[in-house]
């Protein structure tokens, strides 16, 4: 089995062969999460830069709460802002000159990542949940908006009053695919198999614009719903392109190609509208998780 670094210079190399244009500028949102993000930040940085497409730097929150009056990102030179980023629990909310500049560049056409918690950021600033599509946590119910699941061949929008965000014990599953035709989809298995990784339910939002691209069972065995969750989706809003991705709880469910995969092109398809990258010969399939160093 190649290294890590060995397996990145080859990914790089092979870019630059296709004649990539100049790289991307990919902007990481942390400092602030119920998450790990200080593992998490640098794997995704890695996964970004060994397309070839994204040179990644990071805007991180402080973790005096005084100086997040100051803490102003630069969204609008970014061609992809990437939320590894949540206020839930630790008063991370962001000034008000941020949330101005953060809209401002996703109407403007500037890419969004989406990423497992940054879900369970900001429950009550409306264009915020308007541009993850859904979330959870953090005190969102039914007034959030609906929870939305999948169901014959079909989004299902269920009003019915319930907390959102919920996840059971981690367990590898299947993840399958619903839009095939996607960008970020195309040439992928209809079916493949996750490294265990947390099955986020009942997450609900406005929802506005909302395709999705992926969807796993919530199995009542892992305490789950027993409905088809969404775990890979897109949003639009203004002229911004927003992929959100529930999946990579950790550095090691990172490890995951499916995650890897969907990841990078998602990323790619959110600051481009263009898909470069083809599917990768160690994708998992129906029945094999498939895991990188
Ligand atoms: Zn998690």
């Amino acid at each position: 089995m190649r290294t890590r670094r060995e397996f990145t210079t080859a990914v790089v190399a092979a870019a630059a062969a296709r004649g990539e244009p100049a790289r991307c500028k990919a902007l990481i949102i942390d400092g602030r999460n119920n998450h790990d993000w200080r593992s998490t930040s640098p794997v995704l940085k890695r996964l970004l830069e060994e397309t070839g497409l994204f040179r990644v730097e990071f805007a991180t929150a402080p973790q005096a709460s005084a100086q997040m009056e100051s803490f102003l990102p630069a969204f609008g030179s970014s061609d992809l802002i990437v939320l590894n980023y949540s206020d839930f629990g630790n008063g991370g909310v962001w000034n008000e000159h941020a949330k101005f500049a953060f809209v401002e560049a996703v109407k403007g056409g500037t890419g969004v990542v989406v990423y497992h918690a940054a879900s369970s950021a900001f429950a009550d600033w409306e264009e915020f949940n308007r541009i993850v599509g859904l979330g959870g946590w953090g005190g969102r119910d039914e007034r959030s908006g609906p929870h939305l699941y999948w169901e014959a061949d079909a989004i299902v929008m269920d009003q019915s009053p319930a907390k959102a965000g919920h996840h059971g014990p981690r367990h590898p599953y299947a993840v399958v695919t619903r839009q095939p035709a996607h960008p970020i989809m195309a040439g992928l298995p209809p079916v493949w198999m996750h490294a265990s990784d947390e099955l986020y339910d009942t997450l609900r939002g406005p929802a506005e614009e909302l395709q999705v691209l992926a969807t796993a069972w919530s199995d009542p065995a892992f305490a789950g719903t027993a409905r088809h969750e969404p775990v890979l989706f897109t949003v639009r809003f203004g002229r911004g392109r927003i992929f959100h991705t529930t999946l990579g709880h950790d550095p090691e469910a990172m490890q995951c190609v499916g995650f890897i995969v969907t990841l990078q092109r998602g990323a790619e398809w959110a600051a481009t509208g263009r898909m470069t990258q083809p599917r990768p010969s160690d994708f998992p399939t129906e029945r094999q998780v498939s895991l990188r160093p």
